[in-house]
């Protein structure tokens, strides 16, 4: 074997990538953890936030005795960048981005942020994991809005945010710039949203979910979500769900719009409202 001369093995050494921290360990029941650095104590705390997320969030999604499947070898495993910077040189997720769960491994991927990645990033990725046990981790009948809005909802820090969310819907469809529920539902990723696009879907997502589960009793939603799963339309879904209220999209658009825009309707359109 031929041996490098110094010079170019110096060349070469300092060109090659920075090799990045190595990836510590850390097992829960339900959980492994892998981060970087030394920071032993927010590990601790990650894996004892999403022990405690993991059963309240199963039971709002209904779907509990699922959750026994997160064992032995079906552990979520979260990996955890020490820097957002190291999370988005090595993901290349979009500069908006906070972390993103890949259902098909049972895996989210983020970096450590303290309280904003334990109240907001751990328990909206853990929903979409969730949710997509359920629904199958490729199903493509799901709308995105959908699975994003029952994410947001799962989030602690939610209701300070719902509200700018709503005010934002609010001015899009008064300055008649929203995206109708037709051309939301067609959107199936984000890649290549810019940020204020991005916020516009999300702020939506939120919003129709909310108007969704408001408008009648949680039966109706979890059937409205099994039918999608099994490959019904979404217009099909609302109409056998929620006959009475929702027989058409456009009648379902047209209610989400009154309600985004009037507190009220909403109101009246909450459970005993909404009678199917
Ligand atoms: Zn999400």
């Amino acid at each position: 074997m031929k041996t490098l001369p110094l010079s170019l093995f110096i060349v070469l050494v300092l060109l090659a990538p920075r090799t990045a921290h190595a990836w510590e360990e850390m097992k829960g029941d339900h959980f492994i953890l892998y981060y970087q650095g030394t920071d032993r104590s927010f590990a601790d705390r990650v894996l004892e936030k999403a022990e405690s997320y993991y059963d309240g969030i199963a039971r709002a999604l209904g779907y509990s005795r699922r959750s026994e499947f997160w064992l032995w070898d079906h552990r979520c495993k979260i990996y955890l960048y020490e820097t957002k910077d190291a999370f988005h040189s090595e993901t290349r997720q979009a500069a908006w981005s906070s972390g993103f769960a890949i259902p098909s491994k049972r895996e989210i991927v983020s970096y450590q942020s303290s309280e904003k990645f334990l109240d907001c990033v751990l328990p909206h990725e853990m929903a979409h994991l969730i949710f997509r046990d359920f629904t199958g981790a490729r199903n493509g009948m799901i709308p995105l809005w959908l699975d994003e809005g029952l994410a947001l909802a799962q989030e602690e820090a939610r209701q300070e945010r719902e509200n700018e969310f709503d005010q934002w819907v609010q001015k899009m469809m008064s300055e008649k710039k929203w995206i109708p529920i037709k051309v939301l539902s067609q959107i199936r990723s984000l890649k290549g949203f810019a940020a204020g696009e991005a916020v516009l879907f999300y702020a939506e997502a939120q919003s129709v979910v909310r108007f969704l589960l408001s408008s009648g009793e949680t039966f109706q939603f979890a059937g409205f979500c099994r039918d999608l799963r099994d490959g019904t339309s979404l217009e099909a879904a609302l109409r056998k769900n929620y006959p009475k209220v929702f027989p058409t999209l456009e009648v379902f658009d047209q209610k989400w719009i009154a309600a985004q825009m009037n507190r009220d309707e909403l109101h009246l359109l909450s459970p005993g409202g909404g009678e199917d």
